[in-house]
């Protein structure tokens, strides 16, 4: 008889606990966020894939061509080229191709650069059906964003807008749900 009692208060006060936690997090604020209307905000660590880096002042990039990256590259992800212009002193890029699909994100090519050429951009939305985008991925001319200053102002930017969006499209399903019920005899 005491046992039946006894599971009887063991499961209510099992509830009480259970519903004491649902009310103090039904009161918090949620960590999700309504994406892609609105964006999480990305560590300053992350790592997306690598990019080049661009000189500010002539608008090339910072990389010497040194072959160093690839040498670095555990899964060969690299491929470049550069040609030395007459009379230069040092060779300028003509190509630099990442195949994405393979990187590990290791950084042991941003590590090698001695010429501050490489970079982890700030890219997280990279999804695609097509495989072969990221398998030759031309980081000469493709760079969604030059610098990673760059890159956290667009990514304020874009929360911004999708913020005004997210609550334009609320305001307007509020707005629709009101007028059909206004509709309704
Ligand atoms: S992050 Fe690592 S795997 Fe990716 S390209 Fe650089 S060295 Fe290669
Ligand atoms: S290590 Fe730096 S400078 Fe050398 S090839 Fe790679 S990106 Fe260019």
């Amino acid at each position: 008889m005491w046992k039946y009692f006894k599971e009887i208060i063991t499961g209510f006060w099992s509830l009480c606990v259970g519903m004491w936690i649902v009310l103090i997090h039904a009161f918090r604020r949620p960590v999700t966020v309504q994406y892609p209307y609105q964006t999480a905000k990305i560590p300053a660590r992350y790592r997306g894939h690598i990019q080049l880096k661009f000189d500010p002042a002539t608008g090339k990039p910072k990389c010497i061509v040194c072959m160093a990256c690839q040498r670095a590259c555990p899964s060969a992800c690299i491929e470049l080229d550069g040609v030395k212009p007459e009379g230069a002193t040092r060779k300028e890029l003509t190509r630099y191709q990442l195949n994405f699909t393979t990187c590990s994100l290791c950084g042991l090519c941003v590590e090698s650069c001695n010429f501050d050429a490489l970079e982890f951009s700030r890219e997280y939305n990279l999804a695609n059906r097509d495989k072969e985008t990221y398998r030759k991925m031309d980081l000469l001319t493709y760079r969604p964003t030059h610098s990673v200053a760059a890159a956290d102002k667009r990514w304020s930017d874009q929360v911004d807008a999708g913020n005004a969006k997210s609550h334009a499209l609320t305001g307007a399903a509020t707005k629709t749900e009101s007028t059909g019920k206004e509709q309704q005899p």
